[in-house]
């Protein structure tokens, strides 16, 4: 009797849940519009830059071969997803390199530019901060590559560095990842998602090599969102409403980064935000447990 009471309490709990989860999840989508967002599919090309942004901890040679483990191990593991969902997915890892080895670049960028940009809202000199950075850096690639390039404008060097990327691999999209160490920069990653010029778009490691870090900002430049509860929390919506997906999705790439790769999972919530299914089947979402 008492096990038969708690079975129906347990659905009754779960099911409140699944159904507030599914307009929680159709409002969520509604207000992202995520029409116009990019499909994590074909050829991709992944351009990988490391970069000294500070003094106090510059990469040598183990952290550069442990980080590049890490991006091999994020690019495999979105492969064999994408296998699941019968979905073909090239994505080619390309690091900087010259004379067969990563060349570093030196860019200091200031201490907390990228935590401004992530966690306070007013962070538009933050931004700007990092759009020169980012720019400096592409402009210093291009100028190595084409020396022609000098003459060209600084501002515009990321996108052109972008351009000559996608040209040069026939790959339907580019994406930049910047790989910085902590030191006296904060450990905050952060994709940068341009709405009006797919070609911006980026992301900067910063501090992480796990695997799980790598695969949650790539998905990030595919349109995946955040699903943790803080991010969330941080819009409209109530804690309480962000606790159902944690509840819900605890394997989630998009929740959680600190566990192994090898034991997170897509949710239907992601597999939708990159364009690998066409609707969002929310009845699947059972608890794991
Ligand atoms: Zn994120």
């Amino acid at each position: 009797m008492f096990m038969k009471s708690l079975f129906i309490i347990i659905n009754i709990f779960f099911g409140m849940h699944l159904v507030y989860a599914q307009e929680y999840f159709l409002n969520f989508f509604f207000s992202h519009q995520k029409t116009n967002r990019g499909q994590l599919s074909g050829n991709v090309k992944l351009y990988t830059v490391f970069v000294n942004a500070c003094d106090c901890n510059i990469w040598d040679s183990i952290a550069i071969k442990e980080t590049s483990d890490s991006i091999r191990l994020a690019c495999n593991w979105l492969k064999n997803r994408a296998a699941e969902e019968k979905i073909e997915l090239n994505i080619e890892q390309q690091c900087h390199t010259k004379n067969g080895k990563a060349l570093v670049i030196q860019k200091k960028l200031a201490k907390d530019c990228v935590y401004q940009i992530t966690e306070m809202r007013n962070s538009k000199k933050s931004q700007r901060m990092l759009d020169s950075w980012t720019n400096d850096i592409a402009y210093n690639i291009e100028v190595d590559n084409q020396p022609e390039s000098m003459k060209m404008k600084k501002s515009e060097s990321l996108i052109r560095f972008n351009n000559r990327l996608k040209e040069n691999n026939e790959a339907k999209k580019v994406v930049l990842m910047f790989f910085v160490r902590s030191g006296c920069l904060t450990d905050n990653s952060l994709a940068v998602i341009s709405y009006e010029n797919v070609n911006e778009e980026y992301a900067i490691i910063a501090g992480h090599t796990r695997p799980a870090v790598i695969a949650h900002e790539l998905l990030h430049l595919f349109g995946a969102d955040d699903l943790y509860k803080e991010a969330l929390s941080k819009t409209k919506e109530t804690k309480k409403d962000a606790s159902i997906i944690e509840t819900l999705l605890p394997h989630e790439v998009m929740v959680n980064t600190e566990k192994d790769l090898n034991s997170l999972m897509l949710s239907p919530v992601t597999r939708y935000a990159i364009g690998w299914h066409k609707y969002l089947i929310v009845d699947c979402l059972y608890p794991e447990e």
